[in-house]
């Protein structure tokens, strides 16, 4: 057995080991809404391959979900569910807007839409388009990642949208 400088060994903190350790293995919640949804569902196949970035294991369970991607319209009978959902992934926990229509109601400027997700969870990264293309979506995840490495993530500030739960 060799001296210990005869190893190769790397320096690093818990804290941000386990933030590697987070950014590379997201696993989101399936919450495909509308057309939105089938961009996300082609992301994750064979040509966009969404594995690259840890990413591809969609549960079915928020209870074994840490990313919610909100693909598609909102309708307000939906807004308490998907917030329920929410709750019930463990944390910490981030959701990305995919598409207009989640974030700001899109086309759908009426009473029946929830005129952006934000109203009951908390957004980390908005995707922009009509419907984002995969690779939008595969870059609002890398946002997600490097949002996550640096830290700036807390735990548990859903607690502080949970009186809006259900509100238009
Ligand atoms: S943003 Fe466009 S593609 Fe996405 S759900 Fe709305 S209408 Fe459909």
């Amino acid at each position: 057995m060799g001296s210990l400088e005869d190893r190769p060994f790397l320096l690093t903190s818990v804290d941000r080991m386990l933030r590697w350790a987070q950014k590379n293995s997201i696993w989101p919640a399936q919450f495909g809404l509308a057309c939105c949804a089938i961009e996300m569902m082609s992301t994750a196949a064979a040509r966009f391959d969404l594995a690259r970035f840890g990413a591809e294991v969609m549960r079915a369970s928020p209870r074994q979900a840490d990313l919610m991607i909100v693909a598609g319209r909102v309708a307000q009978k939906m807004a308490p569910v998907l917030r329920q959902i929410y709750d019930q992934m463990p944390d910490p926990k981030w959701v990305i807007s995919m598409g207009a229509c989640a974030s700001c109601g899109g086309v759908f400027n009426n009473y029946a839409i929830l005129q952006g997700v934000d109203r009951v969870v908390p957004v980390d990264v908005y995707v922009p388009g009509c419907p984002p293309t995969p690779e939008q979506l595969l870059d609002g995840i890398i946002k997600l990642q490097q949002k996550i490495t640096a830290g700036g993530i807390p735990a548990n500030r859903g607690h502080a949208l949970a009186q809006t739960a259900g509100r238009p």
